[in-house]
């Protein structure tokens, strides 16, 4: 109270009794209102970009490595016009540890292993007993799995942002809306990366001869096309080697199929620790193979298909027969080479180094002739 007895506003409200409460009562309603408002408007934006997540989830589907993937989904997951988290990452399994793929937040180690007491060990103990793993440490994150075809693929992290987190407090359907979501995008995800890695085996598959390691015929003849262009444009040397193995039936009946295709094997790796990184060695056909050798000439063609036909004389093959005994054997091969004359397409080359492996063979075989 003033001196003068006069008393301000301020000071008759406080004599009123029960009047600081209803202010207090006032003042909270007022903030709850505007914590409502704020959080429907937030609501209401977030639904917008839900709409427009779905548009942006389509973009992943053009996308051709799985590099591009991940980095357009974690934009995804943290752009202003996408989901706005304020961090995302993205983990993969390999072997039995995490590797960090893409991540926008820093972080020392890139690889984590089942060993320790972090979250990752115990997230690739649980999720490696197909025990679901909870979905974060705190309400601020969220851990979503990525599965495809029951395999497990990785994880998917996302972290709000604080000032989210204290809007949204205690309103669980959102929390629950969010998390339906974020893990919409993590099977998305998952999809695609099953997708790419089928389609990238497919076309692995159909570049290498499964049993050889040698390209197909297909991708031979096409590389050879693009050589053969690119020797005649330059004025480059190109030679083009044939391969066969001597009477290979005999094996297959002798030692069964299995035995041959063990044969076929080994003698796919032979040649191939034989030849150049930047020879093209490719499967033609049954036990016929070809060897195109960039900017070697005739001579020196002849030189390593020599040398080649002398390996493939030495080595000898581990065959297990009945029971535990088990059966060495060797083989031979003829080999006709041509060097790439100007003005020659393809075909007439093969045609020449397939006439010369014709001659190899009549002059009674284990030889190369040019
Ligand atoms: P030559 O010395 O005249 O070449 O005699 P050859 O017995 O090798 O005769 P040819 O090259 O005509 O026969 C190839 C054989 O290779 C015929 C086929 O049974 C066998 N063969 C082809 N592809 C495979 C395969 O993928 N696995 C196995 N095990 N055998 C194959
Ligand atoms: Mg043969």
């Amino acid at each position: 109270m003033s001196k003068q007895g006069i008393v301000s506003a301020s000071e008759v409200s406080e004599l009123r009794p029960g009047f600081q409460d209803w202010k207090q009562q006032a003042e909270s309603q007022k903030a709850r209102a505007v914590k409502a408002l704020q959080s429907s408007l937030r609501m209401y934006e977030l639904n917008e970009k839900i709409k427009s997540t779905l548009d942006l989830t389509t973009r992943l589907l053009d996308l051709e490595s799985e590099a591009e993937l991940f980095s357009e989904a974690v934009n995804l997951l943290t752009s202003e016009e996408g989901m706005g988290f304020r961090d995302a990452s993205l983990l993969l399994v390999e072997e039995d540890s995490l590797h960090t793929a893409c991540s926008t937040l820093e972080r020392g180690k890139k690889v984590f292993t089942a060993e320790g007491d972090h979250r990752y060990a115990r997230w690739l103990a649980a999720e490696g007993k197909g025990e679901p793993f909870p979905g974060g440490e705190d309400d601020q994150e969220l851990m979503v799995t990525l599965r495809s075809r029951g395999r497990l693929l990785g994880l998917l992290e996302v972290v709000q942002h604080e000032r989210e987190k204290v809007l949204f407090e205690g309103l669980d359907s959102f929390v629950e809306w969010r998390r339906d979501l974020v893990t919409r995008i993590g099977e998305v995800v998952s999809m695609l990366i099953d997708n790419l890695r089928l389609n990238q085996e497919l076309k692995r598959q159909s570049t290498v001869d499964v049993l050889t390691g040698a390209y197909s015929r297909s991708f031979f003849l096409q590389r050879a096309e693009d050589e053969v262009n690119r020797a005649l444009r330059y004025g480059r040397s190109l030679a083009l080697v044939f391969i066969d193995i001597d009477h290979f039936k005999e094996i297959n009946d002798e030692q069964g199929h299995l035995a041959g295709d063990m044969v076929l094997r080994e003698l796919g790796s032979l040649f191939r620790r034989n030849v150049r990184n930047a020879d093209v060695l490719g499967r033609y056909g049954g036990d016929e193979f070809v060897w195109l050798l960039p900017e070697t000439d005739l001579e020196m063609a002849v030189c390593a298909a020599d040398k080649l036909v002398n390996e493939v004389r030495a080595q000898r093959f581990e065959l297990s027969g009945e029971g535990t005994s088990r059966v060495a054997i060797s083989v031979t091969a003829s080999l006709g080479a041509a060097g790439l004359l100007p003005g020659e397409n393809v075909e007439a080359l093969l045609r020449r180094a397939d006439e010369a492996l014709y001659k190899a063979k009549a002059a009674g075989r284990d030889r190369l002739v040019s």
